[in-house]
This record gives C-alpha cells, sequence and structure tokens, in this order.
C-alpha cells in the first residue's frame, strides 16, 4: 500500500523563545501518514480554493452564510456536515439494502464534530486492524501521536483528538483487564509469558475506577508499562504491553503496541482459554477456504491454518489455573 505523507502548519500556541504568539504558526513536527482516498480527497479540495488558500476556507466552501468570513469553516458549518454526511449514509444504505451499514440513531442528539472525533477514537483504540481503523492508516497516526508525546510536542498535547484517543484507548484497557478477571474467576486457564503480570494488570483495575474518563487519568492509567492490557482478537492474544520487551517495535516512549505489526513468540502476549478455541475456529475456517481453492493457494492457507492450531496446541499444553499463574 502506498504511503503518502502530508505536511502541514499549526498554529495554536505556538510561540518563539519569548513566549510570544507566532501568527505564520510553524510546520508540524511529524507529518500525518495518510492513504490513497485522503490524498485523493485533499487533491479536490486543492482544486476548489485557490493556491495557497486554506483547503476548507470558510470564503470558499460556505457560499450561504460565511462567505464574509475569513479563515476556515466554523464549527456550526462543520457539525451541519457532519449532519449531511450521516443522511447521505442513511440514504444510500437505504437504497441499496446495506442495513448493516446504516448510521444508528443518537440518544444524546446529532453527531457533531467531537463526537465524530470520539467516535474515530474509538475505532482506533478498540478496532485497530479494522475497517474503520485501516490498520495501516490508524496504526501509524497512533506511532505518530506516541512519538509526538514523547518527543516532548505533547505538553499541551494530550487534548483535542490525543486526549480522546487516550481516553478511548484506558477505557478499551480497563474492560480487557474485567474481561480477563472474569475469565479466569470461571476456571479459564492462562498461558504466555507474561500470565503473571497481566493477572496483576487485571486486578488493580479497580483502583483506577472513575479516574479514565479524564485525559489526564487516562494517560497515567496507560503509563503503567506492563500492566495495560490490549486485546489483540487478530493475532487470538491480550498484549500486556512492556515497551522494552515488545516485538512490534514500538517508538521510545509510546503508551501502546503497534497491534496492527503483532509478532508471534513475543514476551507480551498472554493466551486464555477463549483465545486457544477461537484460533482453532480460525484455522478451521481457514481450512473450509482452502478446500474451495487451486491447490499452490490452498496449500497456502493450510499452512496457515496449522500455524493457529500450533498456537492453540501450545496454549493447550502450557497453560495453568490463574491462581498458579499468579502465584
Ligand atoms: S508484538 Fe508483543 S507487544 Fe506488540 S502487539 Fe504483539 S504481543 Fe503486544
Amino acid at each position: 500500500m502506498p504511503r503518502h505523507l502530508i505536511r502541514a502548519h499549526h498554529y495554536k500556541n505556538v510561540r518563539d523563545s519569548d513566549g510570544h504568539h507566532i501568527s505564520a504558526g510553524e510546520e508540524r513536527a511529524l507529518p500525518w501518514v495518510a492513504i490513497t482516498p485522503v490524498v485523493n480527497a485533499i487533491r479536490v479540495l486543492e482544486r476548489i480554493v485557490p493556491k495557497g488558500e486554506l483547503l476548507f476556507s470558510s470564503t470558499h466552501h460556505d457560499l450561504v452564510s460565511q462567505r464574509k468570513h475569513h479563515g476556515a469553516l466554523k464549527r456550526g458549518t462543520l457539525d451541519r456536515r457532519v449532519g449531511n454526511l450521516v443522511s447521505w449514509i442513511k440514504q444510500e444504505s437505504t437504497a441499496q439494502g446495506l442495513d448493516a451499514q446504516m448510521v444508528p440513531e443518537y440518544l444524546h442528539g446529532n453527531l457533531g464534530l467531537s463526537r465524530l472525533r470520539r467516535t474515530l477514537a474509538w475505532h482506533v483504540a478498540r478496532r485497530p486492524g479494522g475497517l474503520v481503523a485501516l490498520a495501516i492508516q490508524y496504526g501509524h497516526m497512533r506511532a505518530a501521536l506516541d512519538a509526538r508525546t514523547s518527543a516532548g510536542y505533547g505538553n499541551r498535547g494530550r487534548r483535542g483528538f490525543h486526549g480522546e484517543l487516550d481516553v478511548e484507548t484506558a477505557l478499551a484497557a480497563a474492560q480487557t483487564a474485567a474481561r480477563l478477571r472474569d475469565a479466569a474467576a470461571a476456571g479459564e486457564k492462562i498461558s504466555g509469558p507474561a500470565a503473571r503480570l497481566a493477572l496483576i494488570g487485571a486486578t488493580s483495575i479497580p483502583s483506577f475506577e472513575g479516574a479514565l474518563t479524564t485525559p489526564r487519568g487516562a494517560a497515567k492509567f496507560l503509563a503503567r508499562d506492563g500492566l495495560v492490557l490490549f486485546d489483540n482478537p487478530d493475532f487470538f492474544l491480550i498484549c500486556a504491553f512492556k515497551r522494552d520487551t515488545a516485538l512490534c517495535d514500538p517508538d521510545p516512549g509510546a503508551t501502546a503496541p503497534n497491534q496492527f505489526a503483532c509478532l508471534l513468540g513475543c514476551g507480551n502476549a498472554v493466551r486464555t482459554d477463549r483465545h486457544a478455541r477461537a484460533a482453532r475456529e480460525h484455522a478451521d475456517r481457514l481450512d473450509a477456504k482452502a478446500a474451495l481453492m487451486p491447490q499452490p493457494l490452498g496449500d497456502r492457507v493450510r499452512l496457515t491454518a496449522d500455524r493457529f492450531r500450533d498456537l492453540a496446541d501450545a496454549h493447550d499444553s502450557a497453560a495453568q489455573p490463574a491462581e498458579e499463574a499468579i502465584a
């Protein structure tokens, strides 16, 4: 997949060494990594506005109510446009008979810009390999955000999207911990080099209750290296993320793994009986697919299925009850 880097300026809180605001802004320290549809959308915007103009300039995009305003589109207009996008999705999914693609009704009013941002954060935090998260796009986005923080650009940076991403990540990790606690209480066995640490992490959650809904509380929660648990259903494991032993090459200072780049044999991996079952079921599905494929291709898929079965077998032979794993 081609990668595009988007460079841009930012303006808010940009100051010189004497603390004076620099109105010309400065180039962002890290570029955004984008996939082709995003780049295409930017190319279209560049044709709508004159050269050198803001891509979302009020003058060129909001001809009805803001044409006398300078600068970028205002919040109210963007909220309306998010609403229009939702209406369009509803209309298209009805017309195409794609009910599952429908945007659900909201109990708390319209989906504005901030809730759309929160929705994106939810997907980045909980579906690192999912359709919306677009593994590469947002996996790298998280890496970029974490690097930005560790490089010192995040002093004010855990606000906005960074803060929401932390909150969603912390809430998702807390749910993973609660599920692991429940599984252990229900007698499921656990395997993996990080099993003990994961169980300790899972039992420490109650002391954070209530603190995870603020960016500051969430960042503190996520900074507990080795004790924060990330569900990784694509690789049939829970990751008790410890930076120094991670094989997925996290940036220095990262508080979350690069789940899309998870590697077999990592010392942070933990599995329960549920993961072993899911890996076997996945292997069976792959075998069923392989039976319908031409032989060379089918053989490759069968090899992958065998790898998942091996992984489940390794769990079965090493797994211990939680009380023994934590001892
Ligand atoms: S490679 Fe290790 S640290 Fe990275 S996601 Fe996989 S288990 Fe976690």
